[in-house]
């Protein structure tokens, strides 16, 4: 049985159909994100970038899992991207899960890391949770052992993070590694 939304979906992707007149851009991304899965937060509307600006990797509670982490080097070992975001938002599920408690079961590759936060912060609201969250991720791929973590280590790039306010649509700039090379994070 077809989804009606699916067919929504092709009606909309045949609408708004642009085949490049000049063949594929030939340019690199700009820059990587590193973003939640939340349909609220898309990089590149966020940014208003267009198709081929942003190498965009998503996953709930855009925690640097292994499978993150790889993609990101590719970013950074084969496109020369010189800037990853880390971009949380206010409202993240994720964290709610990891606040409430929820941290085992099929959520726990993705929350895990976040209860460590919360466990570590268990009186900071919401919104300090999601920053906290970002600096980690943050810290994750500047101490990464792989192209990503060796360049952010000698200054070849910059890894920033960042959180998208939902209401206010607002950003909020959290770090640079350039500022700082080890990002300190309220961890016991
Ligand atoms: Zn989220």
């Amino acid at each position: 049985m077809d989804s009606p939304v699916w067919a929504r979906l092709v009606a909309a992707h045949e609408d708004a159909r642009r085949v490049p007149s000049g063949g594929l851009p030939e340019h690199l991304p700009v820059a990587a994100v590193l973003a939640c899965s939340d349909a609220r937060v898309p990089p590149s509307v966020i940014f208003d970038q267009p198709a081929g600006s942003l190498f965009v990797v998503r996953i709930a509670g855009n925690t640097a899992t292994p499978a993150a982490l790889a993609s990101l080097d590719y970013a950074v070992a084969q496109l020369g991207v010189e800037l990853i975001v880390v971009l949380g938002h206010s409202e993240c599920g994720a964290v709610q899960a990891a606040a409430t408690g929820t941290c085992g079961g099929h959520l726990a590759p993705i929350v895990a890391p976040i209860c460590e936060i919360s466990r570590a912060n268990p009186d900071a609201p919401p919104a300090r949770l999601v920053a906290l969250n970002v600096t980690q991720a943050v810290r994750d791929l500047v101490e990464h052992d792989g192209p990503t973590g060796i360049a952010a280590r000698s200054g070849a790039l910059e890894v920033r993070g960042a959180v998208h306010d939902l209401r206010t649509a607002t950003l909020v700039d959290l770090t640079s590694s350039t500022i700082q090379p080890r990002i300190p994070v309220e961890t016991p």
